[in-house]
């Protein structure tokens, strides 16, 4: 129906007849000649009707926003003065020769332009409206670009595109199931995969050596920001691979897709242990845009006769820690008190600060309602963070697990509010991982999944489970984990022995994933892999500031489809067939509850 889309007309083409198809973006009425701006996935092109063209005119008269229009006409230069620089496409306009409305349309419930007006339920609840705004067709342009570039990279590489199953068993991913009742067994349910994670390993079992798929993973998580319950994955797994080759290849990968989509060359990935990473950033997903860093100052704090330093200090659990913010004393009482309240929600109870107006004049220089506890260590302590006249240092002081998430998170905030960006890429590998994390419960849980190998032999593991660490690695990208995977075991006595170390016991792990127990003991090569988050890659590199801005038709925050309204309640009859009876509402509650 169509010779170019709207965005392809330029000066090159004056006199050509071109067939354009797509909506009114606006219409306007210039005494008796109508304007059209045509706009289709492509663009905008304007389109001018005279009344000399009798049944053009007549249908573009009647056309209004948002109709669907097919135009024959002939482009022509716009005339002198009515050219607009700032469009593609405005040196030219179309002079229609051939009007045909192909549908109407109702009022749309936003201006495309007003978007903004509008909250995102809104725009949710008619995405498809919402997906004609030019911004959101470059995002999703810029995300299929992106799939085609990693795809034709991994089939450069011999890697296999292999399908794995949606309705199946549990993974273990560390997040809660989505699950999906059996019509044909009652009273079983499949489970939607949280990765592909078995399978691929069950590929490599096979031989397959080099496997990737574009997958999508379903993960059940509380609301935490920026979540989507079904989001994708670029899975890869390889045999007779060490860590070494899987970064190698994905490092490649990523450099290359930077390099095509946007003409950009990341700097060189550095290497970091994950406890540097906790102690220098207070992060295992450290932003290295950023030139802050946090100091530990422990020692100096272990006798100063302040409890809330001198407790941490001296707790085996506990951290003290400073992060120095060069410029920083300018920050007024309101935006200290400000960030006090930002780190309160990572559970520190106060932020302490010094802020060193003129260090030639000893305490005096400082303005601090704690300096008066260290009178014996501050000159130290200034010298340790490499404090100068106009600097401000903020202190943790806690268990070092709060010390890191408060002290880190505002890192980044500082980072965010002050620009104190160096760089516009900062990528690492974030390496040496340990094997399990505590829960909180005397249980270990393990901190990347239960299939990632150790560094260590059996018997380390199981004499000192909690200084073990893993062959994980984690490619950070700007404070966002992009991606992350291991070396998995392929020996069955390590797998039953960090299952073991998980409290997995022998049934248990027969019930989970007896299969993959199975399938180790006939020829399991060497292998591992890694996964990458589609949809935050795509939000990183398009800069859009939500993964929804990302998706097609994302859920909402509390997991729904505003624009299906599913999940949605089914039939008697359907919950029949599938043997479910609903407990009854109780008083109160809300459905799904
Ligand atoms: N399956 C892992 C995940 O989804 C990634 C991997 O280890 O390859 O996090």
């Amino acid at each position: 129906m169509r010779s170019h889309y709207c965005g392809q007309l330029n000066e090159t083409q004056v006199d050509q007849t071109v067939t354009l198809c797509g909506w009114v973006h606006r219409r306007r009425d210039h005494g008796g000649v109508i304007f059209l701006d045509m706009r289709d996935r492509d663009g905008i092109a304007q389109v001018v009707v005279d009344p000399d063209t009798a049944e053009a005119f007549a249908n573009a008269d009647r056309a209004r926003g948002e109709y669907v229009l097919r135009i024959v006409g002939r482009i022509r230069l716009r005339p002198e003065g009515t050219q607009n620089p700032n469009m593609p496409t405005g040196m030219i306009e179309v002079l229609a020769k051939e009007v045909e409305v192909l549908n109407t349309a109702a009022t749309p419930p936003f201006q495309l332009d007003e978007h903004g007006k509008v909250g995102e339920e809104v725009r949710l609840k008619h995405r498809y409206i919402d997906l004609r705004r030019p911004e959101m067709i470059e995002k999703l342009r810029l995300r299929s670009r992106i799939s085609h570039s990693v795809r034709a990279f991994l089939e450069g590489q011999g890697f296999l595109d292999i399908e794995t199953p949606i309705l199946t068993r549990a993974t273990p991913e560390g997040a809660r199931d989505y699950l999906v009742p059996s019509r044909t067994h009652p009273g079983s349910f499949f489970a939607l995969p949280q990765s592909p994670q078995l399978f691929k390993q069950l590929l490599m079992v096979s031989g397959f050596d080099r496997y990737y798929q574009i997958a999508k993973c379903f993960r059940d998580e509380d609301l935490r920001a920026d979540r989507q319950p079904e989001f994708t994955q670029i899975d890869i797994e390889a045999s007779f691979v060490e860590e070494e080759d899987i970064m190698a290849i994905t490092e490649t990968m990523v450099r290359q897709l930077f390099q095509e989509v946007l003409d950009v060359e990341l700097p060189e990935f550095p290497r970091m242990p994950y406890a540097d990473a906790m102690s220098r950033f207070g992060s295992d997903k450290p932003d290295l845009r950023i030139p802050l860093e946090l100091t530990d100052v422990d020692d100096l704090m272990k006798d100063v006769d302040f409890k809330v330093f001198s407790g941490p200090a001296n707790a085996d659990e506990g951290r003290v820690a400073a992060l120095k913010v060069k410029g920083g004393a300018s920050l007024s009482r309101k935006e200290i008190d400000d960030y006090t309240r930002f780190v309160g929600i990572y559970g520190a109870r106060g932020l302490a600060w010094i802020k060193v107006n003129e260090r030639a004049k000893g305490l005096e220089g400082l303005q601090s309602p704690i300096v008066k506890f260290m009178e014996g260590v501050v000159e130290q302590l200034l010298d340790r963070v490499g404090a100068e006249d106009g600097d401000i240092i903020f202190f943790g002081a806690d268990k070092a697990r709060i010390v890191n998430e408060a002290l880190g998170a505002l890192r980044v905030r500082l980072g965010e509010d002050l620009d104190l960006y160096t760089a516009d890429w900062a990528p690492l590998w974030v390496i040496d991982f340990p094997m399990f994390e505590e829960d909180g419960s005397a249980r270990l849980q393990a901190l990347h999944h239960p299939f990632t190998a150790p560094s260590c032999d059996v018997e380390t593991l199981k004499s000192q489970p909690a200084s073990a660490l893993s062959r994980a690695y984690d490619m950070v990208l700007n404070g966002t984990e992009l991606g992350g995977g291991s070396i998995r075991i392929h020996d069955l006595s390590m797998q039953q022995s960090v299952l073991e170390v998980l409290g997995i016991g022998e049934a248990e792990a027969r019930e989970k994933f007896g299969f993959l127990l199975d399938a180790l003991q006939y020829g399991a090569p060497p292998h591992g892999g890694l996964a990458f988050g589609l949809d935050r890659l795509v939000m990183l590199m398009s800069g859009a500031k939500t993964i929804r801005e990302v998706i097609a038709f994302p859920k909402t925050q509390s997991a729904a489809c505003l624009l299906t309204e599913a999940p949605g309640e089914v039939s008697a009859e359907q919950l029949r067939e599938l043997n479910i009876r609903l407990r009854p509402k109780a008083k109160g509650e809300a459905a799904g509850e």
